[in-house]
């Protein structure tokens, strides 16, 4: 059986090379995105393995199931790049890794953290040009600020300790309270209030319709002014041009994003020898208190072998009839 790896990088190639191997499976890498057009490229492959920014939607999965791919495997946790309605009307089995690391992408957040209320990016960037002076480089202590996080399944609990650790006090927003959360004494609130208390607001849900833009012109409209945004759930949970007006007028005071709504396009390469054709992201980029990276969160030496493994597995299950980890609409 082959298997065909969309959008892998020399990272990718190297976790699932160190994996079990598994019996009967020959596995073939590509650094192409899967969309409409490269979707052909899958012909002969029963199996297709995508990561997030890969194209998933109704014409992609057409074009594969006719080219005989049967399995879906994704390398994430997020599925809502997956049109499910069609993969299930087309006979295709989605399977995905719903928990790698959580502590990568928690850390992550608290690195992004970090970095905007000490400015390290300015700091770095001063130094090396020789320039030793500190205005415009104070920080706050974190020790008794209250942080505000939205979504507190795996990836927000591990934040959420995190942040407790510093002496921070806990709000927390989500549809299923987590009994772990409660325990480090976050308090569970509307999102208007979380927003309208929180000095520092960590987006950890997942992206849903309901979840859709949940930052957006007005739900700014409640931050206290000079708040922390933190995003590395997924680019569309924010209207990034009401964020863009919002850090204009100082209302937003730092911003950190590991995702970007139109992200597929643009993360995941190397693009600096051409103009930035974005005007959204290019203009987020002027911000001296704006931190973006690249979808990069899940990027640690840990989170990569345990995507590999989980992902080989899934596949050997799915190959003796006993798939696991499914993704159903
Ligand atoms: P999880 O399923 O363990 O937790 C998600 C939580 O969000 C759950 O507790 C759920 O009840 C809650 N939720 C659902 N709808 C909500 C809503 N409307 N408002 C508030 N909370 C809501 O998932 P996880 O492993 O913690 O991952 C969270 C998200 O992080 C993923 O869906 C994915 O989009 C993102 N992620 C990003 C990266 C990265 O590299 N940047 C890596 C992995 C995951």
């Amino acid at each position: 059986m082959r298997a065909l790896f969309f959008s892998s990088q020399s990272y990718d190639q190297d976790s699932f090379s160190a994996a079990p191997v598994v019996d009967g499976l020959e596995l073939h890498f590509l650094p192409t995105r899967l969309n409409e057009d490269t979707a052909i490229l899958a012909a002969g492959h029963e199996v297709v393995c995508a990561f997030i920014n890969d194209d998933l939607s109704a014409p992609v999965l057409e074009r594969l199931a006719a080219a005989g791919t049967r399995l879906i495997a994704l390398r994430s946790a997020g599925y809502n790049h997956v049109d499910l309605a069609a993969a299930k009307r087309l006979g295709l089995t989605v399977v995905r890794v719903p928990a790698y690391s959580p502590h990568a992408v928690a850390e992550h957040a608290v690195a992004l953290i970090l970095a905007l209320n000490r400015r390290l990016h300015r700091a770095y960037n001063r130094t090396r040009e020789g320039d030793f002076s500190l205005h415009g480089l104070t920080g706050f202590d974190l020790h008794g600020k209250t942080v505000g996080v939205v979504g507190t399944g795996q990836i927000g609990l591990a934040f959420a300790r995190i942040m407790a650790g510093f002496g921070c006090q806990l709000l927390a927003y989500d549809p299923c309270p987590n009994p772990e959360v409660l325990a480090l004494g976050a308090r569970y609130l509307a999102l208007d209030q979380l927003l309208r208390q929180s000095n520092i607001i960590s987006l950890h849900c997942p992206l849903t319709p309901q979840t859709r833009h949940l930052i957006n012109i007005q739900s700014l409209g409640d931050l206290q002014p000079g708040a922390m945004l933190i995003n590395t759930g997924r680019g569309a949970l924010v209207d990034t041009p009401a964020l863009i007006e919002a850090l204009k007028s100082g209302q937003l005071g730092y911003l950190g994003l590991d995702v970007y709504e139109e992200e597929a396009q643009i993360f995941f390469e190397d693009r600096s020898d051409q103009p930035l054709q974005d005007d959204v992201l290019a203009r987020l980029l002027t911000f001296p208190n704006v931190i973006v990276t690249a979808h990069q969160a899940f990027l640690t030496r840990e989170a990569l072998a345990a995507i590999a493994g989980t992902t080989l597995d899934n596949i050997a299950r799915w190959m003796v009839g006993e798939p696991q980890n499914l993704v159903e609409g």
